[in-house]
């Protein structure tokens, strides 16, 4: 099965507009450096933070500074989403320069009580993960991993909750949910650019998590709520695209184009995987990606869930509940023999 990570070429060749700054900052998570963008606007604009360590801010502080801007000087800081590698730092700089603040209403929520909501995201793993069929001593060593990241971000109040078709600091706010509930695009019309997140990358199959639905709201189908954000973002009229992670490229139809297929033949292999017995998630997980190991545990199941999703909503997979565990098999053909 392929692997998470891949590599692709964007074509184009379009100039970097110069007022934008990349900056890559380091992070603790399996996925490497996240990239934080500093636009040269008057008051600058900061967009995503990087995580809450001391390595971050400190490379944080001294590009910014490489390009004349002090963190006192920040006007607007902008959350792609509510992951700790793109919001760990928040706090810490809203308390050195006032900034003005703007996520998704569920990041809102999420960090005006980070403690609290935390507990609810592991609670609500835990019992994910025993009903996708992890066995319990993963699922201890997984929880236990999930808590320490917790330490990478930390409690903050946001000004501003933004959604799709609202406009900040003259970027367009649209709502393309699918890697997380509260992914963001924002859109530059005079750039012809846009801010990504980890809604599409250029060198990485970006993950539709499994995550703890909003309140009232049934858990989210994160792949087949992906893959129709995807059709959207790939529709932009846009030059230059900036990702979370990675270098900015151009050409994002393209890279629309083969992540969609990458996905596609990826429904394909696990539907191959499938037969009339029945396997858990966790099962299947093991059979696309052998050398699962905790750290990566989360991105195994929410790709096999995923895909069982999408299979089972074109009637080519059925689930059974036993005992609160899930299980899928390959649905029997239907059709097609002059019945
Ligand atoms: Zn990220």
């Amino acid at each position: 099965m392929t692997p998470l990570k891949h590599t692709a070429s964007a074509g184009g060749g379009k100039d970097i507009p110069s007022d934008i700054v990349r900056i890559s900052l380091p992070t603790p998570f399996p996925v490497g450096p996240v990239n934080a963008f500093l636009i040269k606007t008057d008051p600058p604009i900061l967009v995503d933070t990087g995580p809450r360590t001391d390595e971050a801010y400190e490379k944080l502080v001294a590009r910014l500074n490489d390009a004349g801007v002090r963190v006192a000087d920040l006007g607007q800081i902008l959350v792609t989403h509510g992951h700790l590698d793109h919001i760990g730092l928040l706090r810490r700089l809203v308390g050195e320069s006032g900034a003005q603040t703007y996520a998704h209403p569920f990041v809102v929520d999420q960090f005006a009580d980070f403690e609290r909501s935390a507990r609810a995201s592991e609670a609500f793993f835990e019992r994910v993960m025993r009903r996708l069929g992890v066995p319990e001593e993963l699922l201890r060593a997984a929880l236990s991993e999930r808590s320490r990241a917790h330490t990478f971000a930390e409690e903050v109040a946001i000004d501003h909750a933004i959604e799709e078709g609202d406009t900040v600091a003259g970027l367009e706010v649209l709502y393309v949910p699918g890697h997380s509930t509260t992914d963001l695009l924002f859109v530059d019309r005079t750039r012809r650019a846009v801010f990504l997140g980890d809604h599409l990358l250029k060198t990485i199959t970006p993950n539709p998590l499994i995550r703890r639905p909003a309140k009232g709201t049934m858990r989210p189908q994160s792949l087949v709520e992906y893959e129709a954000s995807l059709r959207r973002t790939r529709e932009l009229d846009v030059d230059v695209c900036y990702p979370g992670h990675g270098g900015p490229f151009n050409g994002q139809r393209q890279v629309v184009e083969r992540l969609l297929a990458r996905l596609e033949r990826r429904t394909e292999e696990v539907h191959a995987l499938l037969d009339e017995h029945a396997v858990s998630p966790y099962e299947l997980a093991m059979r696309m990606f052998p050398k699962t190991n905790v750290k990566i545990l989360h991105f195994a199941l929410s790709a096999a869930v995923g895909h069982l999703e999408v299979l089972e909503q074109r009637g080519m997979a059925l689930s059974e509940e036993r005992e609160g565990a899930l299980y899928y098999r390959a649905s029997k053909r239907t059709g097609g023999e002059g019945f």
